[in-house]
């Protein structure tokens, strides 16, 4: 595994493991699955209404693979409703509860809606006590990531968002990278778009070369620029695909090539329209 170092000194797995949206009887099992295949970073959230799952499934790899609690770097994000500095805290302790351990790795504040400012010094203090090793956020443009970096304590350690090879994101990373922020992928496969990368003849031609994949050239380009990434998959054969992206590098050329289908918009959202905010409450 390849790691990153984050602004606070804290270890992060390059490739991590995501849980958004599996079943709720596969999510241990899935969680399992991935820990045996090799990762080493869960990312789950409040809103996905499975952190007991994944507890489960960590719980057993520890039993079962001699995975130490220390190996695992569990990632959690706070949601809207738990806004708030009281019902944060709360909230927090509820996850770390349900993903049976006495801390966590990352928490990162869901999403840049409602009274985040009261949640943001809600983990600070969580952070000062021990109970979370970093804070972040996550669904952050760059003006807001800026302005929760200047007016806090403690400038987040991430910035979770949308990044995949048809929304590219360079400009949210130059401002990450100023503000010494990671910048970690959700949706890196492009989610439902995954099957355009498939049969797009640039990712395919360059898959071939490199005897891998159309999805593993769209991690790796991700990870070669410094991002990491959280693919999810409920299939062992997917997960280890996945993972296996560390062992070749793209040419200049072809990082050119990819860099080329960015569309530079979101798969699924308008971020600025007024109806992500009834979405995020419905
Ligand atoms: P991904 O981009 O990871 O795509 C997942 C899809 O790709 C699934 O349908 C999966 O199918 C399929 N897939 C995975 N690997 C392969 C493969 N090698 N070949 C073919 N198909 C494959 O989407 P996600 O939305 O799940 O994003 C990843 C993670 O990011 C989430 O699980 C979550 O942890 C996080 N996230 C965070 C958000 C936020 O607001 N902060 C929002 C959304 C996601 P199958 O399962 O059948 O294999």
């Amino acid at each position: 595994m390849e790691y990153v170092k984050l602004n606070n000194g804290v270890r992060m797995p390059m490739v991590g493991f995501g849980v958004f949206e599996i079943p709720m009887e596969q999510t241990a099992r899935c969680v399992y699955d991935a820990l045996e295949a090799g990762y080493r970073l869960i990312d789950t959230a409040q809103a996905y209404y499975n952190e007991e799952q994944v507890g489960e499934g960590i719980q057993q790899a520890m039993q079962s693979l001699a995975i130490r609690r220390e190996d695992v770097f569990i990632t959690t994000k706070v949601w809207v409703t738990e806004f708030g500095y009281e019902k944060t805290k709360a909230s927090v302790r509820d996850s770390l509860q349900k993903l049976k351990t006495d801390y966590l790795d990352l928490v990162l504040i869901h999403q840049c809606l409602s009274d985040y400012y009261s949640a943001y010094r809600a983990l600070e203090e969580l952070y000062d006590e021990g109970l979370i090793r970093a804070i972040g956020i996550s669904n952050f443009s760059a003006e807001r990531m800026a302005d929760i970096a200047t007016f806090n304590r403690i400038v987040p350690a991430v910035n979770q968002v949308e990044t995949h090879l048809f929304w590219q994101q360079y400009y949210l990373h130059e401002w990450m990278d100023k503000y010494n922020i990671q910048h970690e992928a959700w949706g890196p496969l492009a989610q439902h778009r995954l099957d355009e990368i498939i049969k797009h003849p640039i990712v395919s031609t360059i898959a071939k070369a490199h005897g891998k994949s159309p999805a593993q050239i769209a991690l790796k380009q991700l990870v070669q620029r410094g991002i990491v990434v959280i693919p999810k998959s409920t299939h062992k054969e997917r997960m280890e695909e996945n993972l296996a992206i560390l062992d070749f590098e793209l040419t200049v050329d072809e990082m050119t090539q990819l860099k080329e289908l960015d569309e530079n918009r979101s798969m699924w959202a308008e971020y600025d329209d007024p109806m992500i905010v009834q979405y995020a409450m419905s």
